[in-house]
């Protein structure tokens, strides 16, 4: 089994998890975009979208949602790549939920408060 995201799943391989349930695993990602950048996955192994279950997706959906509303962030991007040329790297399906800092965050700049 050489699947990164299922040794995640299996424990053999450590995350830090946000959300689990029998189908959805949600945790940090790696490699942040921004803070609290996650992925959001089904325990069914599959690389691309229409290889997983409509059940799971529905899940990993929902889980999506209850992440980003958990997170208080109002700003994000859900992201999927399915694909090299759609610069997927990790082949198990994965849904990124990449929070977007409000203007005064983020960019190093302290804003004037007079
Ligand atoms: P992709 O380009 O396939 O859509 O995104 C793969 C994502 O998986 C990247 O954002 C990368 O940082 C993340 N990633 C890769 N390996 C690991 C890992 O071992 N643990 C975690 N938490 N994230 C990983």
């Amino acid at each position: 089994m050489a699947c990164i995201f299922c040794k995640i799943i299996k424990g053999e391989i450590p995350s830090l998890k946000l959300f689990e349930s029998e189908k959805t695993l949600a945790f940090l990602d790696i490699g942040p975009l921004s803070r609290g950048h996650s992925l959001i996955i089904p325990k069914h192994h599959g690389a691309k979208l229409h290889d997983i279950p409509d059940d799971q997706l529905a899940e990993v959906l929902s889980v999506t949602k209850k992440i980003a509303v958990a997170q208080g962030v109002q700003d994000y991007n859900v992201l999927q790549n399915n694909g090299r040329i759609a610069h997927q790297e990790v082949d198990h399906v994965h849904f990124h939920l990449i929070p977007k800092p409000n203007e005064t965050e983020g960019l190093g700049i302290e804003w004037p408060t007079k």
